[in-house]
């Protein structure tokens, strides 16, 4: 297939629900860690078209949504004071933090600007040396280049007035909290394809091998999904536990070498706290060697800054894949969209806001897990 309207074409989607329905014997659970494959999950009705005895969980791969509260709270810190044009992209303006969110501390007066890259950021700072650039660098290892390469640039041009808030975050340490996590029911996962085009796919071999999990590599289209639960379902059936890549037209096994060189120049891996998930050992980045001289939290003083999570919110468990959005007492209630109360319900790649965007109509009863399988 060469167009991306052929990876959405009906015929061929139902004809792999069938592929998947013929091998199908026995209930599996499998994740998807990642925002984009969760918001075509539930837009195209994927699951829908799956045998009852598929379940599909939504696991923490939305980079906003599991950046942590306190982290929020430093960037609203940082974006108040008079001296800082803050840069974010735009999904990250209406976050809550515990006292409001970018477009509040905005409204109040101070200067906070949506930008398309971090390169974006970096011309604002060499256009005004008289103020201080911060850079909120959200993301996965997707988005890691570009901000390394930001601060590789400034470094290298001496640009002394730009600086980053870093949240990045890794996904294979996720994968292995949740599967050692006492109340996991992940048989299977979906890897996501544009981490695997970074990252390729060797860092999940032990993965599978340890957890005995198959991990299947997958795009981001209907067909694309339904390719990789096929080929996840038939290692489950056949007690399988292999790495297999469905999106070999972008994925290569060793990744983006220039990519991961650059990365490991300006980050070193460090332990993360996950939005409602809590720390995680290894799991994301933080500015090392020369390039700790563009770290906005020590640049700002907020680096001490902790904040407990609101209690309630359940998104660690909709991120962790223990519980759908309608089994939140606050879904489509006291939370919405226009007035979230946790990230999962504002990115448009958060689980929450995907399903009050496509199903908040339905009932829980449709898709609990604690029943464990549909009715
Ligand atoms: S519906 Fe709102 S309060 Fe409930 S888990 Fe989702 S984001 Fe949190």
């Amino acid at each position: 297939m060469k167009f991306v309207d052929e990876y959405r074409d009906q015929a061929k989607a139902e004809a792999m629900a069938q592929s998947i329905a013929r091998i199908t014997t026995k209930p599996w659970s499998i994740m998807e860690v990642c925002g984009g494959q969760t918001h075509s999950i539930v837009k195209y009705g994927i699951d829908e078209l799956l045998p009852k005895e598929i379940t599909l969980l939504h696991g923490p791969g939305c980079p906003v949504c599991v950046t942590p509260l306190e982290l929020i709270d430093k960037a609203l810190q940082i974006a108040a004071r008079p001296e800082v044009i803050f840069c974010s992209f735009g999904d990250m303006l209406r976050v809550p933090g515990s006292g409001g969110d970018l477009f509040s501390v905005k409204a109040k007066g101070a200067d906070v600007r949506i930008v398309y890259s971090p390169l974006d950021a970096l011309k604002l700072a060499r256009d005004n040396p008289g103020r201080q650039i911060v850079f909120f660098a959200v993301g996965f290892e997707t988005t890691a280049p570009a901000n390394a390469m930001a601060v590789f640039q400034a470094h290298a041009q001496k640009i002394p007035n730009f600086s980053v808030l870093v949240s990045h975050v890794l996904v294979p340490p996720a994968i292995e909290a949740i599967l050692s996590a006492p109340d996991n029911r992940t048989q299977g996962f979906l890897a996501a394809g544009h981490v695997c085009t970074v990252m390729g796919f060797e860092e999940y071999l032990p993965l599978a091998k340890r957890f005995h999990v198959p991990i299947v590599v997958t795009g981001f289209e209907p067909v694309d999904i339904l390719q990789g639960i096929l080929l996840c379902v038939e290692q489950l059936e056949q007690g399988r536990a292999e790495v297999t890549n469905q999106y070999a037209r972008s994925v290569q096994r060793e990744g983006n070498r220039p990519a991961q060189a650059l990365m490991a120049k300006v980050f070193r891996v460090v332990a993360r706290k996950w939005r409602g998930v809590g720390e995680i050992p290894n799991s994301g980045f933080a500015l090392q060697g020369e390039f700790t001289a563009y770290d906005a939290e020590a640049r700002f003083g907020v680096a001490g800054y902790h904040v407990d999570e609101d209690s309630e919110c359940i998104a660690g468990q909709v991120l962790r894949g223990v519980k759908k959005p309608q089994e939140c007492p606050a879904f489509g209630k006291r939370c919405t969209p226009d007035r979230p109360l946790g990230a999962t319900m504002v990115s448009s790649e958060g689980a929450c806001a995907a399903y009050y965007q496509y199903r908040r109509h339905q009932q829980t009863s449709q898709t609990s897990l604690a029943a464990g399988k549909r009715s």
